[in-house]
């Protein structure tokens, strides 16, 4: 069973009130606070790798107790609930305090290995970080958290994970598109596991209320149970550990977008220490290739978050957590060398999933020409970046063709229009490749184990939705089964990795997501 051993707590100061009630919490970290129960959970879905990590197993998952702790409703030995106290900076304007106003941990779990995780329950009541809403979580914003951050894990994406999906079986009113039609919805719990939830706007708020010795309490504490392995001073090596933060978050935005995975909502209190994918909440994937677009309608105007902005924003959201860490730097100027980092890391990274994405020996200078042409052929045919890549690697190089990608298209029009500029295209890449001399069997095994053939497209997430809340569960455990092997073909699958029909391309949830959650 789970064992606990709860360092945030014992290490770093608490919340002397313990009123729940919205309020600014200064002097502290984190508030006690208690989960509040719901009427009938049922577990609907868990990650079996995730409950293995935890030691946990098939009879471990069934057994109620757990049930009931993973819905809030009961405590194992060892658990104790509390919710951090954070800010940021939301669509690029500082917010002040936010915090975890709908998460509750659970504590810290250590597994036989040693390994620690925090695990935390989404949705499981209000907290004095709640402000307005009601700190619970509809079923629909569930199941796309839980089954996104499972995809993004075997997808080889950094992520935090889901252990469980348990429904309420009671309702939340949710107006999805803040457009005045409240509606009722049945309410769910996920049960998140990551080793740390600290987000860059943790130490954004210390900074921001001019709490210099609470901001260095923190940071020694995060390199010290977060980055054990660099075994830093922080006293002398801020500088070093930011480069490392700015290192992961490079490695991060290189694989969205070589998965064609849009965060929606990149605030600062949304972006890990760590660098995983955190918060999963207006999410989309790339379906037909555009550098603009955004899932999230809150964005639709500036376009802050659309897919090709993510690299640029993380800079930028890095840039304020070195704002924030200046505050304890003797020499600030020494946090600009983590961003130059970060700016390395990231073009050696993008190139270097790139040569694989189109199975490339190594990355020439040039290919940056072939890849932007490529890029402009597939917005402006609306070609779909999933299945044009993993097509890609059956193309003969001695007689390319557009039908070895034909089913990239979502318009017969545009593929018209556009077949022989794509056949030139392909033409010029075909003597690239014949230029590298790589065996076509090798070329594809390579291109194959990076492009994926299964991504959790959004109108997949959807149709599970719209089963689910009848009451049928079943596409949300095929999805998973299929989201655990993205890169290999899996027959009887084809479904799952088709491209979106043409009923989906308006429809919300499908194209158009919201923060209402
Ligand atoms: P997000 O951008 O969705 O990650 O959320 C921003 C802030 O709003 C965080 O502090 C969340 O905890 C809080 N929040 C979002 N939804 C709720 C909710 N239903 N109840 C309480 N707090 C929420
Ligand atoms: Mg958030």
């Amino acid at each position: 069973m789970l064992r606990f051993d709860n360092r945030f707590l014992r290490e770093l100061p608490g919340d002397p009130e313990q009123i729940n009630e919205p309020r600014q919490v200064h002097g502290a970290c984190w508030s006690a606070v208690a989960t509040t129960p719901v009427a009938a959970p049922r577990l609907v879905a868990y990650a079996r790798e995730v409950a293995e990590a935890l030691d946990l197993g098939e009879q471990d998952m069934a057994r109620p107790e757990l049930v009931a702790a993973l819905a809030g409703n009961a405590l194992l030995p060892g658990m104790v609930t509390y919710a951090c106290c954070y800010g940021g900076h939301q669509f690029g304007h500082w917010a002040g305090q936010l915090g975890d106003g709908r998460a509750i941990f659970l504590g810290e779990a250590v597994n036989r290995a040693g390994q620690r995780f925090e695990l935390q329950l989404k949705g499981a009541g209000p907290t004095p970080y709640s402000r307005r809403a009601d700190g619970r979580a509809v079923l629909r914003s569930s199941i796309r958290e839980f089954l996104c951050s499972e995809a993004m894990h075997h997808l080889g994406v950094p992520t935090t994970r889901s252990l469980s999906l348990v429904s309420t079986g009671e309702k939340v009113v949710r107006d999805m598109f803040y457009d005045g039609h409240p509606v009722a919805e049945p309410g769910a719990v996920v049960c998140r596991v990551a080793p740390s939830f600290t987000r860059f706007g943790h130490f954004e708020i210390f900074a921001a209320r001019g709490d210099q010795q609470l901001l260095q309490r923190f940071v020694e504490f995060t390199i010290r149970r977060d980055f054990p392995e660099l075994d830093l001073d922080p006293a002398r090596d801020l500088a070093g550990w930011f480069s490392v933060i700015c290192e992961r978050t490079a490695r991060l935005l290189a694989h969205w977008m070589r998965v064609g995975f849009v965060h929606g909502v990149m605030n600062t209190d949304n972006m890990s220490i760590l660098g995983l994918t955190i918060d999963y909440g207006p999410y989309g994937w790339i379906d037909n290739f555009d550098p603009g677009w955004t899932p999230n309608t809150t964005d639709a105007s500036s376009r802050r978050y659309c897919f090709a902005r993510q690299p640029a924003i993380a800079r930028w959201n890095l840039e304020r957590l070195a704002d924030a860490l200046a505050v304890l730097s003797p020499s600030p100027a020494d946090l600009a060398a983590g961003l130059e980092h970060y700016d390395a890391v990231y073009a050696a990274e993008f190139c270097s999933a790139y040569a694989a994405k189109l199975g490339l020996r190594d990355w020439h200078h040039d290919d940056a020409d072939l890849l932007e042409d490529l890029f402009d052929l597939m917005h402006r045919a609306e070609i779909d970046m999933t299945d044009f890549f993993r097509s890609l690697a059956a193309l003969d190089v001695d007689r390319p063709a557009v039908e070895t990608v034909g089913s990239s298209f979502y318009r017969d029009d545009l593929r018209q229009r556009h077949a022989d500029d794509l056949a030139r295209w392909l033409a010029r890449y075909a003597a690239r490749l014949r230029l590298d001399g790589l065996p076509a069997g090798v070329r594809a095994a390579r291109m194959n184990a990076v492009n994926p053939r299964y991504v959790l497209r959004n109108y997949l997430a959807q149709q599970a939705i719209d089963a689910a809340e009848q009451g049928n569960p079943q596409m949300i455990h095929e999805l998973l089964e299929v989201i655990r092997h993205p890169y290999s073909e899996q027959p009887g699958r084809e479904a799952i990795s088709a491209r979106r029909p043409d009923w989906a391309r308006h429809r919300p949830g499908c194209s158009m997501l919201s923060c209402s959650s």
